[in-house]
């Protein structure tokens, strides 16, 4: 019988998971369907009934249910619960155990262009759900130092005090990190800033930037944000949120599957979506 996966989201019409999943069942002849779900917060917890009792194997969750979505769970692994939001849920025989993947699958695809994360100064750009994934999982790298800039400064204090490991770290307004910019080996964008259809918008001015540091923007829609774009012509090396994208479903994909899939079949795919190459 088809094993049936999802997606459970609210607008959800362009997401790129189905294509992305089904593809890879198709490659590893799974017998398996996976489908976008549009569920009111109203309605949430009877779409996690419904996907208990007919056998769903697992399901992904995003905008705006991660964190609402975690009382109508079995289980919920430690990092997950400490971040306070689940991206991935599998149906481990009738049990629904709840995963984080946001946070792991940024740090697989930054460590493309940054292999080793200890020693090193970093500033996180806002202070949201998908920051705290990130934020949480460098913390166990050993930066030397991260601080966190937010327009909402108290939440980014909040965050550094939530965060289950010890680290050196300064909750920063966006202006303070604006010219404290030359002191970071790499910075993360994490806000929505410059997503589509804002496209000319930015969250800091780069112009303390230091040329040798790297700068990754999770946003993936446009390819390549405002921000940037500038960095770029600054001399900065460079990384947008496709490579978090296709690793955070491949860490659920392995979850579902026990398979770790083609990463770049993957991003082919998801870029084929988006129109870039
Ligand atoms: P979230 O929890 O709603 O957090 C939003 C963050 O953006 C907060 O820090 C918020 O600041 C800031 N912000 C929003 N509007 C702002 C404005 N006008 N001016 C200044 N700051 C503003 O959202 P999230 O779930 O973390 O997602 C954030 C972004 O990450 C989205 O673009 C999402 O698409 C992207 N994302 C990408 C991936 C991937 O796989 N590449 C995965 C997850 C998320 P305040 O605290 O002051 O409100």
């Amino acid at each position: 019988m088809k094993k049936l996966f999802g997606v459970l989201g609210n607008p959800i019409g362009h997401s790129m998971s189905p294509v992305m999943h089904n593809d890879l069942f198709s490659l590893y002849d799974i017998n398996a369907i996976y489908l976008p779900f549009q569920v009111k917060e109203e309605d949430l917890s009877d779409a996690v009934i419904g996907l208990r009792a007919i056998g769903a194997g697992g399901f992904n969750v995003t905008v705006p249910h991660k964190s609402k979505i975690i009382p109508f769970l079995d289980e919920v692994d430690e990092l997950a619960a400490s971040i306070g939001a689940v991206n991935t849920v599998v149906n481990r025989d009738g049990k629904l155990i709840g995963f984080n993947t946001d946070g792991l699958g940024f740090l697989k695809g930054l460590n493309e262009i940054v292999p080793k994360i200890e020693g090193k100064r970093i500033l996180v750009i806002g202070a949201g759900g998908a920051a705290r994934a990130i934020f949480f999982t460098l913390a166990k790298e050993s930066p030397i130092q991260m601080d966190i800039a937010n327009r909402t400064v108290e939440k980014a204090a909040r965050l550094i005090e939530e965060c289950p490991y010890s680290i050196s770290s300064k909750a920063l307004t966006i202006e303070e990190a604006g010219s404290n910019l030359g002191h970071y080996d790499l910075v993360i964008q994490t806000t929505m800033i410059g997503m589509a259809p804002k496209i000319t918008e930015q969250p800091l001015s780069l112009k303390n930037l230091n040329p040798h540091s790297v700068i990754c923007d999770i946003i993936y829609n446009p390819l390549e944000t405002s921000l940037l774009r500038e960095a770029r012509e600054r001399g900065a090396k460079v990384q947008n949120g496709i490579d978090m994208f296709v690793y955070q479903g491949a860490l659920a994909f392995e979850k579902w599957t026990g398979i770790s899939p083609d990463i770049q079949r993957m991003k082919e795919n998801v870029l084929g979506q988006l129109g870039g190459k």
